[in-house]
């Protein structure tokens, strides 16, 4: 993490100078399950304990309130830890914003605390064999019978879902509309106990190897009929609004994973010019890492200026898309320069630089590919 901006509260420079702490202190526990591909338990728990979980949630639900800013800061240091930055992404800024946006205050009561203290972590289910960069394409349904919904169909490439059943997992499933008998997108709160829920496989993954991504299966599944979350009619543009802070916060951690990267170059050719200061002379090296420190400025600068507007509750459409497009493109161009700049080091698993590359490739793919931001930008823009 860079120096605090100047227009970051006091609250917001302590929690980025804490962070930026607690990461240094379980770096190496971190890579520790990256190596191991063990769900990092241990580590998520300490992650809770310091609250960080409830960064977005307000201080009535036991949240530390911090707004779009503060998590982005959050998130942007928990980035470097491998898969904890992702599971704290996807269950803090996904899952969670359904709840804070849309739904009732009982429901919040229900979870929210919960989510806040990381008792539960929260996963988002869009993606099926034919839906996903095509949302609306979903074929899961779910039926009202008496005071349930039945749920079949199966989802793809899940987040945090081989948990215990902790974790709040919540799903878009076509139901109809009582106006018109319309198929239409709502979002329902699938606990991970229902009848006819079932977890399948987990994928093994080039990056985010500790991290929990599985196919997930609806036969039959039975969900109270109040855990339908806001409007049965609006589901699909919830999850539009929704998505839209889930890519401020990929822009953040992205951010996250291109300064590590970039810390290690630095310190690399720090090292290496006081044996060789033909470094320099050959210009290609420090020219580098001049436009790499520009670029990273301008992932942080994009993200904090998205968060800014969504905390003052201006629209923010443009800014989240350049956040999450910039920012996932700019770490992976960094982390493949810099691999370039320590090579051959930069090729072994005794730098962490191939570890921060694995990382960095994902964020081009979830909350939407590069190319369908390019297609909501040029949208928006036209
Ligand atoms: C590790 C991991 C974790 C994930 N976690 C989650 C999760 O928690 N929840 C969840 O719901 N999903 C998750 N996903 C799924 C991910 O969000 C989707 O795979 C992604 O959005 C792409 O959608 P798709 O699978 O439908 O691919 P497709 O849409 O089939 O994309 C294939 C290619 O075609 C391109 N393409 C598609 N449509 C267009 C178009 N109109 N114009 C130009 N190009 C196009 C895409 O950009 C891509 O390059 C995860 C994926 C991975 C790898």
């Amino acid at each position: 993490m860079s120096e605090p901006f100047f227009w970051w509260t006091e609250e917001q420079k302590e929690i980025a100078q804490k962070v930026c702490q607690f990461v240094e202190d379980h770096l190496e526990e971190a890579e520790s399950y990256f190596w191991n591909k063990k769900f990092p338990w241990p580590l998520v728990k300490k992650v809770a304990a310091q609250g960080y979980f409830g960064a977005g949630i307000p201080k009535e639900y036991g949240g530390l309130e911090l707004g779009a800013t503060g998590s982005c800061i959050v998130a942007e240091g928990l980035g470097r830890l491998y898969a904890v930055g992702h599971v704290f992404t996807v269950s803090m800024l996904a899952g969670l914003e359904q709840m804070l946006k849309f739904a009732s205050e009982e429901q919040k009561q229900k979870w929210l605390p919960k989510c806040a203290k990381g008792e539960q972590l929260g996963a988002l289910c869009i993606t099926e064999p034919f839906a996903g960069s095509d949302a609306a394409n979903v074929m899961t349904t779910a039926v009202k019978e008496g005071d349930e919904w039945i749920i079949n169909g199966s989802k793809q490439f899940i987040t945090n879902t081989n948990l215990d059943n902790s974790s709040i997992v919540i799903i878009t499933a076509k139901t109809q509309r009582e106006s018109d008998g319309k198929m239409v997108i709502s979002t329902i709160v699938v606990p991970k106990d229902a009848s006819g829920f079932k977890v399948g496989q987990k994928y093994e993954k080039m990056g985010m190897r500790a991290g929990a991504t599985h196919e997930l299966f609806f036969d039959d599944c039975r969900v109270p009929r109040d855990f339908l979350l806001g409007d049965i009619n609006k589901g699909f543009a919830q999850h539009l609004t929704v998505l839209q802070t889930g890519r401020i916060t990929v822009g953040a951690i992205a951010t996250g994973i291109a300064q590590a990267c970039f810390d290690e170059a630095i310190a690399f050719t720090r090292k290496s010019l006081q044996g060789n200061q033909s470094l320099f002379t050959s210009q290609r090296i420090p020219f580098n890492l001049a436009d790499i420190a520009m670029e990273i400025e301008l992932s942080r600068t994009m993200y904090l200026k998205a968060a800014w507007l969504k905390d003052k509750g201006e629209k923010h459409t443009l800014e989240a898309h350049f956040a999450k497009l910039f920012g996932s493109e700019t770490a992976t161009k960094i982390t493949s320069e810099v691999l370039k700049i320590l090579s051959p080091y930069g090729y072994l698993d005794k730098y962490p630089i191939s570890r921060y590359f694995r990382q960095a490739k994902l964020f081009e793919i979830i909350e939407g590919t590069s190319e369908m931001q390019r297609l909501v930008i040029a949208r928006e823009l036209l």
